[in-house]
């Protein structure tokens, strides 16, 4: 049959005994509190659309404008001719809204992340990762030849340590919203230690963007940590923004050093322009539409204060990812199938995602969502969890 072929059955059989396998949903609508799969529709409660842009009529509408002017593909790399205004505008906006010297687009957070810490890291150095890191940060800080070590998680006295112990260049990266456990980081204290102990530190915010801070400028932003405090912000566009892709922002000398030498941009298609267009439209909804982040507000409190009475077990979060803990991973895929059957769409988060034993609801809360489909999550939940 061929090593290969041996290879793939036996790891994805294994994946099988294990629970752990994975499928797809295939939604035949678009984004929204209510999605449509197998001429079902069922309410949402997995999609990282926290304010509910992903389908706001103005952004669709600015995507379609821009196509008419720009086309569809960008055609080329950002350094030979897929650069194009949309872009441009777009990168000076970010700029401008996280107060940063200047910023540039990655067409993935994933390709974002791997890109700036193998463009900033080489070998002899040291990069600190908290374990809960999203994969993306863990994979750049190993594919970057540095010395790779990671710390209990929000640990800052366990970091100390580390920190302490080495010499040389040191990098220290975080999310500031931890994206299956939705709890922040403390930005502030590690702003402080990596001032003390002469590390860089880099905050992806990826779930905060949009969401925290004053206008949805972040996490940073809430806590008033600039450029300075944290040299290096990453942050998505395909989550609270509603588009795609996603940005690096910091000074003119990060910033050119990644068009000069990240293979993550250099080597790649632009983002389509009218992905970077239809962005500036909901970077104008954010300050136009600020109820959004207030209703969001309003229904976390309303499902944590429901949740607490019923006495589900929820993870400490605050922000819109509330995950509820399971433990094992095929009761947690259990417990997703029976709430499906239910017409609710949530998804089960297993190893290795998570660590053993942590398998988990990721339910996302949106600013699409009424108070009336919370209280049926919240029923619907409980009574699942009950009968489990
Ligand atoms: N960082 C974090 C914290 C994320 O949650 C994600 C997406 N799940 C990424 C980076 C990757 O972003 P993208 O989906 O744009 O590749």
């Amino acid at each position: 049959m061929g090593v290969f072929s041996e290879r793939l059955i036996a790891g994805l059989e294994e994946r099988r005994r294990e629970g752990l396998l994975r499928s797809r949903p295939t939604l035949d609508s678009a984004q929204g509190p209510m999605v449509r799969i197998g001429g079902r529709e069922y309410l949402n409660f997995c999609s990282n659309d926290y304010l509910g842009l992903a389908n706001h009529p103005r952004v669709v509408e600015r995507l379609r404008a821009a196509a008419v002017e720009f086309g569809v593909g960008s055609g080329a790399s950002h350094l030979v001719c897929g650069h194009s205004a949309p872009h441009r505008a777009l990168e000076e906006r970010l700029a401008e809204f996280t107060g940063r010297e200047a910023a540039l687009l990655f067409s993935s957070g994933y390709m974002a992340n791997t890109g700036v810490l193998t463009t900033l890291l080489q070998g002899g150095d040291h990069v600190f990762e908290d374990r809960l890191n999203h994969a993306s940060l863990l994979d750049g800080g190993l594919y970057s030849g540095a010395r790779f070590a990671r710390f209990p998680h929000n640990d800052t006295a366990a970091l100390r340590e580390k920190l302490a112990r080495v010499d040389g260049a040191k990098l220290v990266v975080v999310d500031g919203v931890f994206s299956m456990d939705g709890d922040s980081a403390p930005l502030a204290d590690l702003a402080r230690l990596c001032a003390e102990q002469d590390a860089w530190l880099m905050v992806d915010d990826a779930h905060g963007f949009g969401v925290r801070g004053p206008g949805g400028a972040g996490s940073l932003l809430s806590e008033d940590l600039g450029e300075s405090e944290v040299p290096v912000l990453m942050a998505t566009l395909g989550k609270a923004l509603g588009t795609g892709g996603a940005f690096v922002a910091g000074s003119a000398l990060l910033v050119e050093s990644l068009v000069q030498r990240s293979r993550n941009y250099i080597y790649t298609t632009a983002m389509p322009p009218a992905v970077a267009a239809a962005t500036l439209e909901s970077l104008a909804l954010l300050e136009e539409e600020s109820w959004r982040r207030d209703h969001l507000a309003n229904l976390v409190a309303r499902f944590r204060a429901g949740a607490q009475a019923l006495e589900l077990p929820l993870l400490q979060a605050e922000g819109p990812i509330q995950p509820l803990l399971v433990g094992e991973a095929d009761s947690a895929v259990q417990l997703a199938e029976n709430l499906l059957d239910a017409g609710l769409l949530i998804g089960a988060i297993r190893p290795p995602t998570v660590p053993r034993g942590t398998s988990r609801l990721r339910i996302t809360l949106s600013a699409a969502h009424e108070e009336s489909q919370v209280d049926r999550l919240l029923d619907t939940v409980a009574r699942c969890w009950r009968d489990r």
